[in-house]
């Protein structure tokens, strides 16, 4: 892995614009709310970017129609957390402990890798995946990596 210093905020906007005209198909929107400093990870900046990717595909697979997903950085005592919530079906509570697990999907073309994918790139960054979820309202993925000085 290529591990560089590199701005969490720069991932986050790269990806929003990678996603945006599907979202829009999709009839969704994607909303941002920044930290209000900039936020440095050490990083394989592809790996993150896939993360993102990755979890705000999910996001938009499981909304119906006007979703919102909603992205939150937050950064307090050297962690940079980051949020991805959207306002989808949710996941029943007996399947959570399922969806980190390769080739768990509920989807027909779904791969089910998506998610045990995400997982190894935020232990390989030292960080923690939380996942909240209630049915019909809609789920949130909670990442918190350790951040970095940008002259690391
Ligand atoms: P895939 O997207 O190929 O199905 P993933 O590993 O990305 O594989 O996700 C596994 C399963 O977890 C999905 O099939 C879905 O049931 C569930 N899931 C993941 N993200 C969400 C989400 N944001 N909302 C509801 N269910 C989700
Ligand atoms: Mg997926």
């Amino acid at each position: 892995m290529q591990f560089k210093v590199h701005s969490i905020q720069n991932c986050i906007q790269r990806v929003i614009s990678l996603l945006d005209s599907e979202a829009s198909r999709l009839g969704h929107s994607i909303r941002f709310d920044d930290h209000p400093e900039p936020v440095y990870i050490l990083m394989d900046q592809d790996k993150i970017l896939q993360l993102l990717l990755n979890l705000i595909k999910n996001a938009l697979e499981a909304m119906p129609d006007q979703g919102l997903v909603h992205i939150r950085l937050l950064s307090k005592n050297n962690q940079a957390t980051f949020e991805i919530a959207d306002t989808g079906k949710g996941i029943p509570e007996t399947e959570l402990d399922k969806i980190f697990v390769p080739f768990y999907t509920t989807k027909d073309s779904g791969t089910g890798l998506g998610l045990s994918i995400c997982h190894k790139i935020v232990q390989d960054h030292q960080g923690t995946m939380e996942v909240e979820s209630v049915l019909d309202k809609g789920t949130k993925f909670i990442i918190t990596i350790p951040t970095a000085s940008p002259d690391h």
